[in-house]
């Protein structure tokens, strides 16, 4: 079994993040991110905290925008107009979930398609859809990039995705099938998950349920991938997949943390990167 090193990976390309960063800021472009978060969620508050300090780390400038909960939606929308306008921001992103009385798709929708640096918008995922460029969602980006890293052929192999969010199922399906993947998505009201996983080479899940993957579920020598994070009684953190009992019959497997969490704040930097150079 090979562990596919996320956090090394992610390590590696910051690096070379950081190389990029320096030459634009010779330019006299320093890139920016603005980081719009609505509430008091603990989790988004990390996530916002963890983007930030690796845009100081790789000198991306950025600053992040802090809301109550019962904002209103014009004002969030005002805020977006003026980070659309704002030559220094080259990103924007709105830390999701929302509280309830906001409406999501408006909120994405206002933000520049070129500035989109969370791949959200209809636009970038159409485009995504299509296999044309455009601003991919940092998670399954994340994804493919340790499948290129670790030279994981994807032609042809049966994918199974776990999770069918806007976010990360639907996304990393499109990246699969145009990289020639054959995709099975399941989600909550799949009938029988352990048919559709069991027959995978590569099992993908995305659901933000410890322990949902057991290890009669996946064949000998699948590649598996967790994007689960859940936070367990004992305060550690874990994904989706029971990973002691899976581990051992896997070919190769993501762990928790250490996994495909650091890869996607590599992605924020690196779509940031593109956006300034847009
Ligand atoms: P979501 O709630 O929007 O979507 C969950 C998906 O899982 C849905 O499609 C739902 O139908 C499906 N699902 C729920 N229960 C299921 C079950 N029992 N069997 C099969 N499918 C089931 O969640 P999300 O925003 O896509 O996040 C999913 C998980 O990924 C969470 O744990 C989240 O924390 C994690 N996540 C991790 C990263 C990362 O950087 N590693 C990034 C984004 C999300």
């Amino acid at each position: 079994m090979i562990l596919l090193d996320g956090k090394k990976l992610a390590n590696k390309i910051q690096e070379k993040i950081k190389e990029d960063v320096e030459l634009l800021k010779k330019g006299s472009i320093t890139p920016g991110l603005a980081v719009i978060l609505i509430g008091d969620d603990p989790a988004s508050r990390v996530y916002v905290k963890k983007k930030a300090e690796a845009c100081k780390e790789v000198g991306v400038y950025s600053v992040v925008h802090e809301m109550p909960e019962n904002i209103k939606e014009e004002t969030i929308l005002n805020t977006i107009k003026l980070m659309n306008e704002n030559e220094n921001i080259n990103g924007i992103l709105v830390q999701l979930p929302l509280p309830k009385h906001i409406n999501q798709t408006k909120i994405l929708e206002a933000i520049d398609p070129k500035k989109d640096v969370d791949g959200f918008h209809p636009f970038n995922m159409g485009r995504l859809c299509l296999d044309l460029d455009s601003f991919v969602p940092c998670t399954p980006l994340g994804v493919m990039e340790i499948f290129k890293e670790y030279q994981i052929d994807l032609k042809g192999k049966d994918v199974c995705i776990v999770g069918a969010s806007n976010i990360v199922g639907k996304p990393m399906a499109a990246l699969l099938i145009n990289a020639f993947a054959t995709v099975d998505i399941c989600h909550i009201y799949t009938k029988d998950l352990k048919e559709h996983t069991k027959r995978a080479d590569i099992v993908i899940v995305g659901v933000g349920k410890a322990g949902l993957i057991t290890e009669d579920m996946v064949k000998d020598g699948a590649i598996v991938i967790d994007i689960g994070i859940n936070r367990l009684d004992n305060g550690k953190l874990a994904g989706d997949v029971d990973f002691d009992n899976i581990a051992p019959k896997c070919s190769y497997i993501t762990p928790v943390p250490g996994g495909v969490g650091p890869m996607t704040i590599a992605m924020l930097l690196s779509n940031t990167i593109k956006a300034t150079k847009l």
